[in-house]
């Protein structure tokens, strides 16, 4: 599971009230199935010390993969990435770029316009950037696509941070980059919306990693203040940031010249890492009928404290050995089953807990083109409940796939939890990915059934070192989610019961 937004400390007096808690909720002991055992010696091999917090392009993702493909290959899967030599693992190339020098200055008429020092902060996406002397175009907030290319070209977009009165943000999308696209050399920002100049820092500093080959580009933003904003156009007839809302909001409002030039400069730091989805496969009677995909994130943080803190690592017990267990239990039932019609792909995604990046990746190189696959179940953080609790679906009412869910739960004699509470979950793991690839995607589990439950996993445990195999686990819970994952794949994989989609994949709500 990806967090959510903001980066929150790990307050010692929070882990050790969290640990007393789970260790009050641990649930009996008492004898462990066949398959709990299973699921058991899986989680705690991977959510080791030894396995160091599975951090992508480290030793952890050598242990880890190492480890899957070996149980997937004894379980008679085939390697599934499609891709001549690569076998079960796709590459997938991550790269982080962080900002290392910043400078900005400005100049009106001839004369250079003086700030105080680290007042205008500039990011570049690409290495070394330059903007020399460039004339400063306000285009108000920028909310709405359809900036003229001939008006940018040339140019530095000086926008508002702020959004119009009722417009959506989510709507709005990338504002900056639609200017840089229609030919601005730079986008400067004047924070007078709800984010501070050290919100932005602060963000910009952790940027992270990114797919490589995504758009990196060579482009520079520049952030300031709305006090310094009006001092840099001091002078001007629109030296007031109230004057430059006040333009913005006009309905006939056109893009105009400020009257400063900007010479901007900045430069980063790049690292690149080598990581891998894996991928198997277990052959269908008829891979013409499409396909089913199974996936788990096997990637967390590695090391995530520091001395003296006593543990030092993530190893993310339930997040995600746990979905790494039950894809891998319920691959070995469904390749020792009667077989299926369809092809079934389970996939071990890298790089989500950086930001979906290894289900990006899948997405842009899949082993075979996603509009084959006709149904898609991610496992993420299970083995939080007991056996037989209601199953919560993530991404409840937007695909076409609850019907023959449902189906699949009341065959079972199980319930489904009411409401569409796990949505809340929706953009924090990868289904959401495939979903924005228009691929049918859900996560199915009693983990998001109880929303009580998962909340205080978040609170407790998530992304911290407590995360680790023990007593807070609950096997029973994980061994349903490995039957439910088993009859939802077998039943998506057989064409009568789920006809290939054609017409409209998603369902209109
Ligand atoms: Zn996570």
């Amino acid at each position: 599971m990806k967090r959510a937004g903001g980066w929150r400390n790990a307050g010692v007096g929070a882990l050790l009230l969290g640990a007393l808690l789970l260790a009050a909720a641990a649930p009996a002991s008492k004898k462990l199935s066949t398959l709990e055992l299973a699921l058991k010696a899986h989680v705690e091999t991977l959510a080791s010390d030894e396995f160091q917090g599975r951090e992508p392009g480290t030793e952890g993702e050598t242990l880890t993969l190492r480890y899957l493909a070996r149980q997937w290959f004894d379980i008679g899967m085939e390697a599934g990435t499609n891709i001549p030599g690569s076998g079960w693992f796709a590459p997938v190339d991550l790269v982080e770029r962080e900002p290392v020098m910043s400078r900005a200055s400005f100049t009106r008429g001839r004369k250079r316009v003086v700030l105080p020092d680290q007042s205008v902060f500039v990011v570049t996406s690409g290495l070394r950037t330059l903007v020399q002397d460039a004339p400063l175009l306000f285009v108000g907030h920028a909310a709405s696509p359809g900036m003229p290319r001939a008006e940018m070209a040339g140019r530095v977009a000086v926008m508002l941070d702020s959004m119009p009165v009722g417009a959506d943000p989510q709507k709005a999308g990338d504002r900056a980059g639609r200017l840089l696209d229609a030919g601005a050399l730079a986008v400067v920002t004047v924070l007078d919306g709800e984010r501070g100049l050290e919100d932005v820092i602060a963000r910009r500093n952790r940027a992270g990693y990114a797919v490589s080959g995504e758009r990196i580009g060579n482009e520079i933003e520049a952030f300031l203040s709305p006090v310094t904003a009006e001092l840099m156009l001091a002078g001007t007839p629109h030296a007031k940031v109230a004057r430059l809302r006040a333009d913005a909001a006009a309905p006939l409002f056109a893009p105009y010249l400020l009257g400063v030039n900007a010479t901007f400069e900045a430069s980063s730091r790049e690292t690149r890492i080598r990581t891998h989805n894996l991928i198997g496969r277990i052959p269908g009677r008829n891979p013409a009928a499409g396909a089913v995909l199974l996936m788990a994130h096997w990637d967390h943080f590695g090391q995530c404290a520091e001395a003296p803190a006593e543990d030092i690592i993530c190893n993310g017990a339930i997040d995600n050995a746990s979905g790494l267990a039950v894809v891998t239990e319920a691959a070995r039932l469904l390749a020792k089953g009667r077989p299926m019609e369809r092809d079934v792909y389970v996939v071990a995604t890298t790089g989500e807990e950086l930001g979906l990046l290894g289900a990006m990746a899948f997405a842009e190189n899949p082993p075979i083109p996603l509009d084959r696959i006709v149904a898609a179940f991610n496992v993420d953080s299970t083995g939080l409940v007991p056996a037989g609790r209601p199953v919560g679906i993530v991404g409840k009412g937007m695909t076409p796939l609850d019907p023959l869910i449902g189906d699949v739960v009341r065959r079972m004699k199980r319930k489904l939890a009411p409401g569409d509470g796990a949505n809340a979950y929706i953009k924090r793991q990868d289904s959401w990915v495939l979903m924005q690839h228009d691929v049918p995607a859900v996560m199915v589990s009693s983990s998001y059934g109880d929303m009580e439950r998962i909340e205080r996993f978040m609170e407790d445990t998530y992304h911290r070192p407590g995360d680790q195999a023990g007593a807070a686990i609950d096997y029973s819970g994980m061994a349903d989610d490995v039957t439910l994952q088993v009859e939802l794949v077998r039943a998506f994989a057989d064409a009568r019961r789920y006809p290939a989609r054609d017409s409209g994949r998603r369902q209109t709500p």
